[in-house]
C-alpha cells in the first residue's frame, strides 16, 4: 500500500517533527564551519514551503557527520539554521539540544509556519542505536511526524524510526515529505512495472555492493549494462585476464550466476569488450592508511578481451561507449547506478561522461531516466547534466537497498495512506 504524504493531510496548528537530510559537506574557514554544498538544504524547501503553507508549526531533526555520542562543535547543526534562513526567507529558531526543557520551551511556543532546527541527534549515542527512551524524549514535542530524509530511510535510528512508531502509536500522522514521496515514486512505483524496452546500467568498484540489485533488476530488465571495476569479476568469470584491475576472485561464482540467469530469462547483458588501461607506478608518497600512493601512467585503449598482465584496467574503451550508447538510445526505462571507471580522474571519465549523454539523449527522446543516486549523480552533475535527466535519487546506501527491494525502516514506519 502507498505510503501517506504531506499532500493527503492539513497540518494546521499541528507541531510536526520533520526529519530532514541536513548531512551537508562542511569545511573550516578562519576558525568557522562553512556550508560547502548546499543542495541538500534546497532540496527539502517544497516540502518545508508546503507545511508552512499548511500552518504547521516544524520541528527539524537530522544528523551531521559521525560525532559518535559526543557534543563535537564542528558537527553542529548551528550553522544549517542562518543557511536556512537565508534559503527560505524566514527566520529559522535553533537549540543547541534536541531534547529537554528548552526545546520544549521553544516548541511551545512556535506559532504556525514557524521553524526551529534542533541540534544534531548523533552527539546522542542513543539516536542510532534507536533507544526507545531517547526516541519518546524526542517524540515530546511532536504531534505529527514527516519524513523526508531518504538518505537515511534504511536505518532504524530513532529519528528516522523510533519517533514515527511513537507518534503513530499515539495516533498521530507519520507521513513522507515531497522529497521522500519522490523517491518512494521513482525508485518504487516507476520501477515495478517499467515501460520497455528497460535498460539498466550498473558501474562502480565492486560485484558484492550490487550483486542483490543485479539479481532483482534480470527480473524486470531487457538489457543490463556493466561498466566500472565490477565489470573485471565478470571477466575474470568468463574466463578472461584482468591484469591488475580491481575485482573480486571469489565473487566470480556470484558473477557466472548472474550471467546464466540473465541467458535463461533472454536479458541482454553486455559486458566491456574493450578498456582504458594503465600502468601503475607506486610513488613514494603514503595515503592515509599508510599504503603507497598509485600513480596512473601512460593511459590508452586496449582493444582486446584480455588485460596484459601488467595493467590495470580503469575506464570502459571507446567501442563499449557506442555499443552502450545504442542499448541507451533504444530504452524507454532507463535505470543508472555507478561510474563506468575511475571517473573522479578526468583521464577516465570519458567512458561516464559518454553514457551520461546517452541517458540524457535518450531522455529528451521521451526515455524515463532514473539516476540511483551516489556517484552517477555525481558524475551527472559534474558534466552538467543534472537537470536533463528525469530523476536523481538523493541516497546512496538507501538508494540501492531499495532499489534490492528491500524494506526500508524509515519508509516502513510511515503510515498508509
Ligand atoms: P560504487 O560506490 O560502488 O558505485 O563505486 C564507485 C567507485 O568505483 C568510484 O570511486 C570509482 O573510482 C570506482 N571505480 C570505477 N571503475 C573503476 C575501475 N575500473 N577501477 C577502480 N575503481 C573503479
Amino acid at each position: 500500500m502507498a505510503k501517506l504524504s504531506i499532500r493527503d493531510l492539513n497540518l494546521r496548528g499541528l507541531r510536526v517533527f520533520v526529519r530532514v537530510d541536513y548531512n551537508v559537506p562542511m569545511e573550516e574557514q578562519d576558525g568557522q564551519m562553512v556550508i560547502n554544498d548546499a543542495t541538500r538544504i534546497k532540496e527539502t524547501l517544497p516540502t518545508l514551503e508546503a507545511l508552512i503553507a499548511q500552518g504547521a508549526r516544524l520541528i527539524l531533526a537530522a544528523h551531521l557527520g559521525r560525532p559518535k555520542g559526543q557534543r563535537e562543535p564542528s558537527m553542529s547543526l548551528r550553522p544549517v539554521a542562518a543557511k536556512l534562513a537565508d534559503m527560505i526567507g524566514r527566520p529559522v529558531a535553533f537549540v543547541d539540544d534536541c531534547l529537554g526543557e528548552k526545546v520544549e520551551k521553544t516548541a511551545g511556543a512556535l506559532k504556525d509556519g514557524d521553524i526551529l532546527l534542533l541540534e544534531n541527534v548523533r552527539y546522542y549515542d542513543e539516536e542510532e542505536a534507536n533507544d526507545p527512551t531517547f526516541a519518546e524524549k524526542l517524540a515530546k514535542v511532536a504531534d505529527a511526524y514527516v519524513n523526508d530524509a531518504f538518505g537515511a530511510a534504511h536505518r532504524a535510528h530513532a529519528s528516522t524510526e523510533g519517533v514515527a512508531r511513537i507518534v503513530g502509536k499515539r495516533g498521530g500522522k507519520c507521513a513522507a515529505g515531497l522529497l521522500m514521496e519522490r523517491e518512494l515514486k521513482f525508485l518504487g512505483d516507476e520501477l515495478e512495472k517499467p515501460a520497455k524496452p528497460f535498460v539498466v546500467i550498473l558501474g562502480g568498484a565492486k560485484v558484492s555492493d550490487k550483486i542483490k540489485v543485479i539479481d532483482r533488476l534480470l527480473e524486470k530488465a531487457d538489457t543490463i549494462l556493466i561498466g566500472g571495476a565490477m565489470a573485471y569479476t565478470f571477466k575474470l568469470a568468463q574466463g578472461f585476464k584482468v591484469g591488475k584491475s580491481l575485482v573480486e576472485p571469489d565473487k566470480t561464482d556470484v558473477a557466472k550466476a548472474a550471467l546464466e540467469k540473465a541467458k535463461a530469462r533472454g536479458v541482454q547483458f553486455l559486458l566491456p569488450t574493450d578498456n582504458t588501461i594503465v600502468t601503475t607506478v607506486k610513488t613514494d608518497k603514503l595515503n592515509k592508511k599508510g599504503k603507497p600512493i598509485m600513480e596512473f601512467t601512460n593511459p590508452r585503449t586496449n582493444a582486446e578481451a584480455n588485460i596484459p598482465d601488467a595493467e590495470e584496467g580503469v575506464d570502459i574503451g571507446p567501442k563499449t561507449a557506442v555499443a552502450f550508447r545504442e542499448a541507451i538510445l533504444g530504452a524507454k526505462t532507463i535505470l543508472w547506478n555507478g561510474p563506468m571507471g575511475i571517473f573522479e580522474d578526468k583521464r577516465f571519465a570519458i567512458g561516464t561522461n559518454a553514457v551520461a549523454q546517452a541517458v540524457v539523449d535518450a531522455t529528451a527522446k521521451g526515455a524515463k531516466s532514473i539516476i540511483g543516486g551516489g556517484d552517477s549523480v555525481k558524475a551527472l552533475n559534474k558534466a552538467g547534466l543534472g537537470d536533463q535527466v528525469t530523476f536523481m535519487s538523493t541516497g546512496g546506501g538507501a538508494s540501492l537497498e531499495f532499489l534490492e527491494g528491500a524494506v526500508l525502516p524509515g519508509v516502513a514506519a510511515l503510515s498508509e495512506k
